[in-house]
């Protein structure tokens, strides 16, 4: 069914409940979205995961599976996509145009800052390679915890004066996982967030780690860490592999894919353009300004670009590139009896040094997570590797199985934070990456700093962008080698001081 504006506007106000939003914006509401009505772009999550083929686009080098898939057929879903009904594709850009912002990147980092922005008056083009959520976005663990990437309370402490080590941490913590409800609330979608988050010990040792974690981030203001020993551990998660944990009430988790594409919806509804299907290929500065190249025409931007392409970044630099990318795996069970393994429903990581992760999701399912490799490990290493962990972790399942699981990519710096930047010029180029396998969250709190930036509301960014970084020439070369050089380093490191938490 196609829309006019109008109708879309008026459609769209009845069916998110948002009339009161809608009606303070009139001048500039919905993007033309010729053909996509307003009920198809706001995400609605099924009571339980269908098997279909993929309508995302993804990266040749990652990979869904399902245990009915045929190998040789088109590639399924994975359990994220699988959980939420249609969505459309928005189409490719359609010739050359000029606005305000061009966003290059459809993941939570850009979608958030192209919504942001649209909110604030500013006129968005948000560019996809293949469609909203099929990078790491639509793929990941959906744990949110506080954090950047891997810096810690601790390391924010070490690293800079107490003043800024309180406001990152604050910024990376509280108010990351505040932006994400009050979005899911601003634009009315569901993303099963949940509160709550357990990090559980695999060695004695390690509950030291954990208190002096937890010690960090009082000192940083955060009080919600909570100690745990092994027996209230035990009436949690039913594993006798722990030895005590920290109960994190910031943490908890979320559907991303569900996230993500509720963010998309209020960035339509605020007048945004997307576009998908179109790889941007350069970003120029001309005599006209910032122009950014794609195969179907450009876009001349008047402000600002915003580079949230993730591990693909290195792509858009000369030099200076600061990461190596890596991959990653997350599979989810057939329905079975999670809750009585997980009866505070509560999502988990350990404190291994390839840590394990899970958490119960719609449909009784198990959904776990792990490892990090240089190179791309088959489904079947894949599904070994996991069940095996499953089996470690709950033995009273017997013989679990996996119905979905699939790759996905992200990237580490030298020092384990995000790389945050802004070039200089009339019209900055900004970008981050680095994510190390996390920021579901922070993603969305940087896409929002990134809007603050641009609209002069605050410094928020600059405060991201003075964490320095050591440049890695060649990073996505690198993978295949570093990685598992890295992890053998760190596992030896590991084997001799057990009681000292080392992560990949
Ligand atoms: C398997 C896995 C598990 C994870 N688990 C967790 C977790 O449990 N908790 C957590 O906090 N974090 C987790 N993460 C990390 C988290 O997913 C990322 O930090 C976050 O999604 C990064 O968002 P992004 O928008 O920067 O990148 P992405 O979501 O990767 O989006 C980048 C987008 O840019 C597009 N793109 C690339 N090149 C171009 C181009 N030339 N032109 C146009 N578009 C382009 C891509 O197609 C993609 O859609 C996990 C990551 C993976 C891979």
């Amino acid at each position: 069914m196609s829309m006019n504006r109008r109708d879309f506007i008026t459609s769209t106000a009845a069916l998110s409940g948002v009339s009161l939003l809608t009606s303070l914006l009139p001048t500039k509401l919905l993007a033309d979205v010729p053909g996509i009505s307003a009920a198809a772009i706001k995400p609605e999550l099924l009571s339980d995961a269908r098997m279909a083929p993929t309508r995302l686009g993804i990266d040749s080098r990652i990979w869904n599976w399902h245990k009915n898939a045929a190998h040789s057929g088109p590639m399924p879903m994975n359990w994220y996509e699988a959980t939420l009904t249609e969505w459309p594709s928005f189409g490719k850009l359609p010739g050359d145009q000029t606005c305000d912002v061009v966003v290059i990147g459809g993941g939570l980092l850009g979608v958030s800052a192209a919504l942001h922005l649209a909110e604030s008056g500013r006129d968005v083009v948000l560019i996809e390679k293949d469609n909203i959520g099929s990078g790491a976005s639509g793929r990941n663990g959906g744990q949110i915890t506080p954090g950047l990437a891997r810096w810690e309370a601790e390391t924010m402490a070490d690293n800079l004066s107490p003043d800024e080590a309180n406001r990152l941490w604050r910024f990376a913590s509280v108010e990351a996982m505040e932006l994400v409800d009050e979005l899911a609330a601003r634009y009315d979608f569901t993303c099963d967030r949940k509160r709550g988050h357990i990090t559980a010990a695999v060695h004695p040792g390690h509950m030291g780690v954990l208190v002096k974690n937890a010690d960090a981030r009082r000192q940083l203001g955060d009080s919600a860490l909570r100690i745990i020993g092994s027996h209230e551990l035990q009436e949690m998660v039913k594993s006798d592999i722990y030895h005590g944990a920290t109960i994190d009430s910031i943490g908890g988790q979320v559907h991303p894919l569900a996230l993500l594409r509720g963010m998309a919806y209020g960035f339509c509804q605020s007048g945004g353009r997307i576009y998908d299907g179109t790889a941007v290929k350069t970003i120029q500065d001309t005599p006209q300004g910032t122009v950014v190249v794609t195969d179907f025409g450009t876009v001349k931007a008047r402000e600002a670009v915003v580079l949230a392409v993730h591990y693909a970044t290195e792509e858009f630099l000369s030099n200076g590139n600061t990461t190596v990318p890596f991959y990653t795996y997350v599979a989810v069970t057939p329905p079975l009896p999670v809750h009585e393994l997980l009866p505070a429903d509560l999502p988990v990581y350990d404190t291994q040094l390839q840590i394990d992760y899970y958490r119960a999701v719609r449909g009784n399912r198990l959904l776990f997570g792990g490892q990090g490799t240089g190179n791309s490990w088959s489904p079947r290493d894949v599904n070994n590797y996991l069940l095996e962990r499953i089996r470690t972790v709950f033995p009273q399942l017997h013989n679990p199985e996996l119905e979905y699981s699939w790759s996905g990519i992200s990237d580490i710096t030298l020092n384990g934070a995000i790389d945050a930047r802004k070039s200089d010029g009339q019209i900055p180029r900004y970008l981050v990456h680095g994510w190390s396998g996390h920021g579901v969250a922070q993603t969305v709190r940087i896409g929002k700093a990134i809007s603050d930036d641009i609209t002069g509301r605050n410094d928020d960014f600059t405060m991201l962008t003075r964490i320095e970084h050591d440049e890695i020439p060649l990073g996505k070369y690198l993978g295949p080698v570093a990685i598992p050089l890295v992890k053998g380093a760190l596992s030896l490191k590991s084997l001799f001081n057990p009681a000292e938490v080392v992560s990949f």
